[in-house]
């Protein structure tokens, strides 16, 4: 089942005879499936190889939404560890988005099962004693920011209670783009410094997609017989990210390797960051303990609320 639509190219691949499937205009070369195949493979495992995401023995979990880049996520850490011998598990959390998120965890739970991947699910309900669609008809305001905080907090927590020594998140490189230039646009260069750190709290992320462009992974998923759910939230066109994405789309059209320029450069600035000290927090929230920079952290802060 496709799960969305490229632009088809009537021209050879650059590498062989074979007809290609798509152009990738930011190396002029135009490729065929196996090729594309191939290329997307090795840009992963490098990904993961020199960012030394993965030890030997390592139980990974996986944040499984059941859209496209943590299905591919899913297969490609599966195909890696027929190599590498690490564990995965995967997690899915419900908001409690009717209509919405139940199918996409219901195909998530089928492909684990297809790859004999261990699948637990978190619940926003059972963390807030409400679920989202409770939470909009109350508060209409800042939707994703709700939502994507306590997700966060749920796949942090499911990642511990499983043993997880890693969570990788399906973020893929316009994800990346588009949350760096969130954090500048609302002044939280902080929050640069924090990617992919870990301490006693946060299991470590990774994000083994992150130098893939968007429209590759759904291709990927295409020509690999991936299933994915294609179902937009309801509550997407309230997102600030929206914003991030036209801009990052706009740059990508007109530049066809800014994105991957400014993926680099996020890099450098992290590390930048993380040198003055900007990723630490001072204090630990007195409910769960977090790092956090006040007495409460923002989720328990969240939380509290909404079981008031
Ligand atoms: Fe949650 Fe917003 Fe994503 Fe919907 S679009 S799942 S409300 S973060």
């Amino acid at each position: 089942m496709p799960v969305g639509k490229w632009k088809i190219v009537k021209k050879k691949c650059s590498f062989c005879k074979s007809r290609a499937v798509t152009h990738l205009p930011y190396c002029k070369r135009n490729v065929c499936s196996e090729h594309f195949t191939r290329m997307f493979d090795k840009r992963f495992r490098d990904t993961v190889r020199l960012g030394r995401m993965i030890d030997k023995g390592d139980r990974v979990a996986v944040a499984l939404s059941g859209g496209k880049d943590s299905m591919v996520l899913l297969h490609s850490l599966s195909k890696l560890s027929r190599d590498f011998p690490f564990e995965i598990v995967a997690i899915s959390v419900d908001e409690g988005i009717k209509g919405y998120r139940a199918p996409l965890i219901r195909l998530a739970k089928k492909e684990c099962k297809k790859l004999s991947v261990e699948h637990v699910v978190g619940s926003f309900k059972a963390e807030t004693g409400t679920t989202f669609d409770s939470v909009f008809r109350k508060d209409r305001k800042n939707p994703c920011s709700y939502c994507g905080t306590i997700r966060r907090y749920i796949l942090n927590k499911a990642a511990r209670e499983v043993g997880a020594k890693k969570l990788a998140t399906g973020h893929n490189l316009d994800d990346v783009v588009q949350t760096f230039l969130m954090n500048i646009m609302r002044n939280e260069p902080i929050r640069i410094g924090r990617e992919g750190s870990g301490d006693d709290f946060f299991v470590p992320r990774m994000r083994p997609l992150r130098k893939c462009p968007e429209d590759e992974i759904l291709l990927y998923a295409n020509l690999n017989g991936i299933p994915a759910g294609t179902a937009r939230c309801p509550y997407a066109s309230f997102a600030f990210r929206n914003h991030a994405r036209r801009i990052v789309k706009e740059s990508r059209e007109r530049y066809p390797d800014s994105v991957f320029k400014m993926s680099a450069a996020i890099g450098v600035i992290r590390d930048a960051v993380r040198k003055r000290g900007g990723q630490s927090a001072t204090e630990y929230c007195s409910t769960c303990g977090s790092p956090t920079k006040s007495e409460k952290c923002r989720v328990c802060s969240l939380i509290s609320n909404l079981k008031n």
